[in-house]
């Protein structure tokens, strides 16, 4: 437990800053705890690493932190994970985009259960609180894109699984509709 608030409490420092891309622009903290809080309650998933992973898992990302700090302060385990969950923000948008898709079927499974964590919580805030400005189109590609990813991730917890389906199944319904 102790670890977990610290992860918290690390995580909350760097993304101080920041804000969700949704029309309230929710503080950028909400994210990683609620992929966090999805891994424990829906993958009932209670290896401490891969919580505290969750709640790092945008901080080399989208903040100044280095592989090497959370090594120092959480372990290279979750180090690891958090290295699989992070994009290298030195290539182009697109290219990025399409690793995600290559390489999510060579991912561990630890580092598996993370990101689908992290794209079922996209998924389904860009259904009920999508990022402002988004265009119908936008959202059906990035359902789309979102889909590919998900598939080479799925294979290690069913009830994550199951659920990362429904909103996917749900996406298609509410926005394909409105062609
Ligand atoms: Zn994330």
């Amino acid at each position: 437990m102790d670890r977990l608030l610290k992860a918290m409490k690390f995580a909350a420092e760097k993304h101080a800053r920041q804000r969700r891309k949704n029309s309230e622009a929710t503080p950028y903290i909400n994210h990683p705890i609620e992929v966090a809080e999805h891994l424990a309650r829906v993958g009932r998933i209670a290896d401490e690493d891969i919580l505290v992973a969750a709640l790092l898992h945008d901080t080399v990302e989208d903040t100044q932190t280095t592989f090497e700090e959370i090594a120092e302060s959480f372990g290279a385990r979750v180090a690891g994970i958090v290295r699989e969950c992070t994009d290298d923000k030195s290539l182009e948008k697109v290219e990025r985009k399409r690793l995600q898709v290559v390489n999510a079927p060579r991912k561990s499974p630890e580092a598996k259960c993370v990101k689908i964590a992290d794209k079922t919580c996209n998924l389904a805030s860009i259904l009920t609180d999508p990022p402002e400005g988004w265009s119908l189109r936008r959202r059906q590609e990035y359902f789309a894109w979102a889909e590919q990813v998900v598939h080479g991730l799925l294979g290690v917890n069913d009830r994550l699984d199951v659920f990362v389906n429904e909103v996917l199944v749900r996406g298609r319904q509410v926005l394909d509709a409105r062609d």
